[in-house]
């Protein structure tokens, strides 16, 4: 599958790159231009932002080791004025920097080193997310043989409807909502119990494998409701 052939590619969108290391950047610019993208290159924090006010970009890559201002930060201060998106990149060491990077509002992450299928895959998901929140929500949302009737508050499974408890249903609505995204453990124990509830992560470990035995086909090896160790989960969506 060549990059070209995605339908849900935007062409001509103007992705900024925020990143110091050059070899990153060849790779990106060579990927994103052979697939159609326009980009705009910063090799500092200070840089970065100020693209952003006076470029726009669609979508924003962050390399969160920047080496003038902390990548968090980058986050944290364009998500004072900006809802663009931010897909963070992490080193392998760094799995705190990039939990902390999306609770602080990025979108997604990548850890280095990334292949091209997976950057342009989480490019797809954060650009036609950005889409959607311009047209009205559709009220059924479907996934392999699953349905979820979101006005009627229905689930089905191979055209049977399934019972799910209240904490399930909203466990998979939010997931639903960032369909193809990775949601933090964070957010979701604050959205689902409340902020005291924030470290509680075995609430989730026992709430999506029930989710998972009823809605997967194979509960222990999901392909739907993906584990992102140490940061989340995730509903996959086709691509
Ligand atoms: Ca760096």
């Amino acid at each position: 599958m060549t990059p070209m052939s995605s339908p849900d590619a935007l062409p001509g969108a103007l992705i900024l790159l925020i990143e110091d290391d050059t070899q990153i950047r060849r790779f990106l610019r060579t990927t994103l231009t052979n697939s159609g993208y326009r980009l705009l290159e910063a090799t500092s924090g200070q840089e970065g932002m100020r693209l952003v006010s006076t470029q726009h970009p669609d979508l924003i890559i962050l390399d969160l080791g920047l080496p003038d201002v902390d990548g968090l930060d980058v986050t944290e201060q364009l998500r004072q004025w900006t809802s663009t998106p931010i897909i963070v990149l992490s080193a392998r060491d760094k799995e705190g920097d990039k939990v902390q990077a999306l609770d602080r509002g990025a979108d997604d992450y990548l850890t280095k080193p990334f292949g091209t299928e997976e950057l342009l895959a989480r490019l797809r998901v954060s650009l036609r997310h950005r889409q959607q929140t311009l047209y009205v929500e559709t009220p059924v949302f479907s996934f392999a043989n699953v349905r979820i009737d979101l006005e009627h508050r229905q689930v089905y499974v191979a055209e049977a409807e399934v019972h799910l408890t209240p904490i399930e249903y909203k466990l998979l609505t939010i997931l639903v909502r960032y369909a193809g995204k990775v949601v933090t453990q964070k957010q979701l124990l604050k959205e689902i119990w409340g902020p005291t509830y924030e470290k509680e992560t075995h609430y989730l470990r026992i709430y999506m494998g029930q989710l998972r035995h009823k809605l997967e086909a194979d509960p222990a090896q999901p392909r739907w409701l993906i584990t992102e160790p140490g940061v989340g989960y995730r509903l996959k969506v086709d691509e």
